[in-house]
């Protein structure tokens, strides 16, 4: 290596964001801001509460509450072991010894899971490791090829570094994809079920798939989500039919609530192209006849579907329905509808949404091939689209989710919620321009010496307090460069005070705009200003 080359690598690396990531910046973040403060604002309104839940949760929570073979869960979830770290590497021989005393020790603090199994595993590993132990000491100093017992060495070794990959050394967890499950899980915990019903909460924060980073698809991405949990009272279980009619009535209207909610907030950020998409999926009764049926119609016309669909009609036939494969559209189009095979309680609650939705006025399309995979799922599904996203234009998916709570070991207990890409909405609000002026300064203080710094520092700090937005330089300049400065800055006023101005106490207020100049005395400056900004 050549000592030009040596040097460069000395020099500090430059750090990127991961792929996926990125970092929301002034102006924008104003943006953000206002669409948040909306969704508090809106959400407020419908007596949601809001929650903050923990970015990381245990994996098996994920698993669970998303589905194992769902895509989320099988591939983009960021998942690592919650344990101590920089264990001694066990796979190397001169510090497996370390990698054994070290885990006897956290596994006596529990730093590690208290498991029976791991309490196995561990007393397997110290056997394993004292039988190498003792065999190293037989060998002589110096490994030379050809000693009699060095295969017995390696054995030894390698059932011990076995048994060390066998223990756990830590909680598998992962940071969260979605935020149903931990709402769930969060509702069961906190025993929510004894409050006042339904529970109805709300959650803004970032989210983490790792998929393929494109427009409005991202690593870490932000959601705005909300849902209802409602316990199931005992009279419902029983599934008495004049009780169960009420409830369909009483769901519906959740389900149509809760999408008007969504509805609101759209509207109130003006969100330009909005369409809502419903559907739905009937339930545990009558989907598995209509999955048979859709299978066996697909099976049919197996030949002319790609891999992905001929998989899944195996798998999951209802993802089927999802394709965007141009050469595919003909087909789904001639497949039985599952409209036509909701049971009878399915379809008295889907004409209940929809006449529901009606008398909110709230607009929408029937899509009958709008699915969610995932058997917890039923009944009400919907998605809205906006305008300005290309083929990312899902801003919003929800759906019913009856016994999801029951399944992560709660209550019986009902759900309905949704999900709210937040950075889609984001670029679609500034595709259509919906973003309003950006934040720049009401004023500049331009000042110039001593006497007249005590004074703007005065003058600032009233200003800040009457609410206005100041910018006063640390340190003296001229002038015209103040002047300048104000104006990139996007100052609408320039405060002037000079020696003269502190003196006289007649301050100049300049219009930057038109350059327009008038004196005032500093008790009539707020005042003044609040008439004009
Ligand atoms: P898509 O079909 O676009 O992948 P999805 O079905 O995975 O969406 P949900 O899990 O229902 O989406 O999440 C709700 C919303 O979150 C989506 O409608 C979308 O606006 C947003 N979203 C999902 N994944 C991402 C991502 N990787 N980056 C940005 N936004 C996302
Ligand atoms: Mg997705």
């Amino acid at each position: 290596m050549s000592e030009g080359t040596a040097k460069k690598e000395e020099k500090p690396r430059k750090f990127q964001a991961i792929r996926g990531t990125r970092d929301l910046l002034p102006p924008e973040t104003a943006l953000w801001n206002r669409v948040e403060q909306t969704a508090h604002e809106v959400f407020a309104t419908f007596g949601f509460g809001e929650i903050r839940l923990p970015l990381f949760e245990e994996t098996e929570l994920f698993a669970r509450g998303v589905g194992g073979d769902t895509d989320i869960v099988s591939k983009e979830m960021y998942s690592f072991v919650d344990g101590p770290s920089n264990l001694p590497d066990p796979t190397d021989q001169f510090t497996i010894g370390a990698f054994v005393e070290t885990i006897v020790q956290a596994y006596r603090k529990g730093e590690i899971p208290k498991t029976d199994a791991n309490s196995t595993a561990i007393e397997m590993l110290k056997k394993a490791f004292a039988d190498f132990a003792e065999e190293t000491q037989r060998q002589p100093r110096g490994f030379v090829q050809g000693v009699p017992d060095l295969q017995k060495y390696f054995s030894t070794f390698y059932s011990a570094v076995y048994f060390a990959s066998v223990v756990s050394r830590g909680e598998a967890v992962s940071l969260r994809p979605e935020a149903t499950a931990s709402v769930c899980r969060a509702y069961i915990e906190n025993n929510m079920q004894q409050l006042p019903q339904p529970v109805k909460l709300y959650c803004i924060g970032p989210m983490f798939r790792r998929e393929r980073p494109q427009k409005g698809r991202y690593r870490q991405f932000y959601q705005i989500d909300a849902e209802v949990l409602e316990a199931v009272r005992k009279e419902v279980a029983s599934g008495e039919w004049r009780v169960a009619s009420k409830e369909l009535a009483k769901d519906a209207a959740v389900d149509a609530e809760v999408i008007e909610m969504v509805m609101t907030l759209f509207d109130k950020l003006e969100l330009q192209g909005v369409q809502l998409a419903i559907n739905s999926i009937g339930d545990r009764n009558c989907r598995p006849m209509y999955v048979e049926l859709l299978r066996a119609a697909l099976l049919k016309v197996k030949d002319k579907l790609g891999p992905d669909s001929q998989r899944r009609i195996e798998t999951n036939p209802l993802r089927v329905l999802d394709s965007k494969l141009e050469s595919e559209q003909g087909i789904i189009a001639k497949l039985p509808r599952i409209a036509d095979h909701l049971c009878e309680e399915c379809a008295a609650h889907y004409a209940a949404v929809k006449h529901q939705l009606e008398m909110r006025g709230v607009i929408y399309r029937e899509n009958w091939r709008l699915v969610r995979g995932l058997d917890y799922y039923m009944r009400t599904t919907f998605e809205i689209t906006a305008k300005g996203l290309g083929s990312q234009n899902a801003v919003c998916g929800g759906g019913r989710y009856d016994g999801l709570v029951e399944l992560l070991g709660g209550p019986p207990t009902k759900g309905i919620g949704f999900a709210i890409g937040e950075d889609r909405l984001i670029l679609s609000l500034q595709e259509s321009g919906k973003t309003k002026a950006e934040q720049g300064r009401d004023i500049y203080i331009a000042w110039m010496g001593e006497k007249a710094y005590t004074t703007a520092i005065r003058a600032a700090k009233n200003l800040r307090n009457a609410g206005f937005t100041v910018e006063l330089p640390p340190v003296e300049q001229k002038f015209g460069k103040a002047l300048g400065q104000a104006d990139k800055l996007g100052a609408r006023f320039a405060l002037i005070l000079g020696d003269n101005e502190v003196t006289s106490g007649e301050w100049t207020l300049k219009t930057l705009a038109d350059g327009k100049q008038e004196k005032l005395r500093e008790s009539d400056l707020v005042e003044h200003l609040k008439k004009q900004l």
